[in-house]
């Protein structure tokens, strides 16, 4: 039976968080929407993480899908839980973070819950409230023009206050530091008995020092680098090793780039260089969505053959140019057409006998899951902080091919933009045979 449930505000989120939770010995499984029936009970997890997309939803369906989640995380046996956002606290003054939050202390009818999006080993470091990405404050990082969730400012207190009922205190750095027992001390003062605790933390022993703290805490919240102080009854090893949904050399596998980040681009350059690529090309596929998406497919298809053991490159962007800004050209926008794109490439390709997916990108991930039909993934081998392959079933046939619902086994790999070494599309695939 699970003991830990996590509510994850995005997929790659949910795969981040997942990818952790196997490294401190947890057996997990990532449901992907809230689960009905329960989640399955199938192959004992020690971690349930359900996979929402809730991080820029309206407010409210964001609250129910939340609730939704943790009341089948409660129902499938979990005593603890966790409120899994960005490590770059993506939000507006509305929410999702705050009100969320909230909602999910009021069903557990818990008093007080710690507030941790620091990830040191990703560049994200919190001290004096303020958040930092690398070495830029947040505002002053990329995320500052961020199109759904511009950060404009970099104090944690400042950002969740707008958000959330609760008052909202500060941990510094001083206590952290002082090591878990003087966290204990300060959080049993009357002045940190309720609300919602920023706390510091410039370092993995900080996130150790914030996990031991609140180990009894019903509900903690965060990024994924808090569980990095959690620890499961596994070995982390024992649960990578079995992985592979088909462990032949020359089983067909491809990469499905819809991201523009900086790491993901880079990714592209290195991956090009090396394996068969193709970039998607908006105006064909805006011109005949159909006839496009077929020759991708048709042109991964031939890579496989000409070229196995070296799975083809299907992206979107290249170099930062290619971005094409909303509104540029009448007809679908350019983010929905890759995504839609990407998916459907997903989708026939694994009628084609695709069983490896690397998916770059969250929106991207979002619409490669969805549209092939995943309801669960069981996570394997680690690719690197915060990526992973995973085993799934997919379904990529509908009632409307006039085929029979007919599972299929796939590893995926699914990649927040901006993780990954610059060498993942090569050489994620030794982590699977
Ligand atoms: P990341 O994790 O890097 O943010 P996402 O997949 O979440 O990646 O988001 C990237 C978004 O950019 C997707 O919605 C994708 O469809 C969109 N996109 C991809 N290529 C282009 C392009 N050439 N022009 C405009 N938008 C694009």
């Amino acid at each position: 039976m699970p003991t830990l449930g996590a509510i994850a505000d995005d997929f790659t989120g949910a795969t981040d968080l997942a990818t952790m939770l196997v490294a401190r010995g947890f057996r997990t499984r990532v449901v992907v929407g809230v689960p009905e029936p329960p989640p399955p009970a199938d192959a004992d997890p020690d971690a349930l993480v359900v996979a929402l997309k809730s991080r820029t939803a309206p407010t409210a369906q964001a609250v129910a899908d939340s609730l939704a989640a943790l009341r089948a995380l409660v129902e499938a046996g979990c005593e603890r839980f966790y409120f899994k956002y960005c490590s770059t606290f993506d939000s507006t003054p509305q929410g999702n973070i705050g009100p969320v939050m909230d909602a999910l202390l009021d069903e557990l009818g818990a008093a007080r819950t710690v507030v941790v999006p620091a990830f040191p080993a990703t560049g994200r470091t919190v001290y004096r409230s303020r958040l930092f990405v690398h070495d830029e404050l947040l505002d002053e990082s990329p995320m500052r023009n961020h199109p759904l969730t511009p950060m404009r400012d970099s104090h944690l207190v400042r950002l969740l206050a707008p958000q959330t009922a609760r008052t909202v205190r500060q941990l510094p750095h001083e206590t952290v530091r002082a090591g878990a027992e003087a966290v204990q001390a300060r959080l049993a003062e009357p002045e940190f008995a309720d609300g919602a605790l920023v706390a510091d933390a410039t370092t993995d022993d900080d996130l150790r020092t914030l996990a031991a703290a609140t180990a009894s805490f019903p509900l903690v919240t965060g990024g994924a680098g808090l569980a990095l102080g959690f620890s499961g009854p596994r070995s982390g090893a024992d649960e990578a090793r079995a992985s592979a949904a088909d462990p032949a050399p020359d089983a067909k596998g491809v990469v499905l780039s819809g991201s523009a980040s900086a790491a993901t681009r880079a990714q592209v350059a290195h991956g090009a260089a090396r394996l068969p690529h193709r970039k998607l090309d908006l105006a064909a596929l805006r011109r005949d969505f159909d006839a496009e998406v077929a020759a991708l497919v048709e042109f991964a298809e031939r890579s496989w053959a000409e070229r196995p053991g070296q799975p083809p490159l299907l992206y979107a962007v290249g170099e930062e140019r290619d971005v094409e800004p909303a509104g540029a050209e009448p007809g679908v926008p350019a983010a929905e057409l890759v995504e839609s794109a990407l998916a459907r490439c997903a989708r026939l390709l694994v009628r084609r006998g695709a069983t490896r997916l690397l998916v770059a990108g969250g929106e991207t991930s979002g619409a490669v899951v969805t549209a092939l039909g995943v309801r669960a993934l069981r996570m394997g081998a680690p690719l690197g902080p915060g990526v992973s392959w995973a085993t799934a079933e997919a379904y990529p046939y509908g009632e409307e091919d006039g085929a029979a619902e007919t599972g299929v086994l796939v590893d995926l790999a699914l990649k927040s933009g901006n993780f990954g070494a610059v060498d993942l599309f090569t050489a994620a695939w030794k982590e699977l045979s």
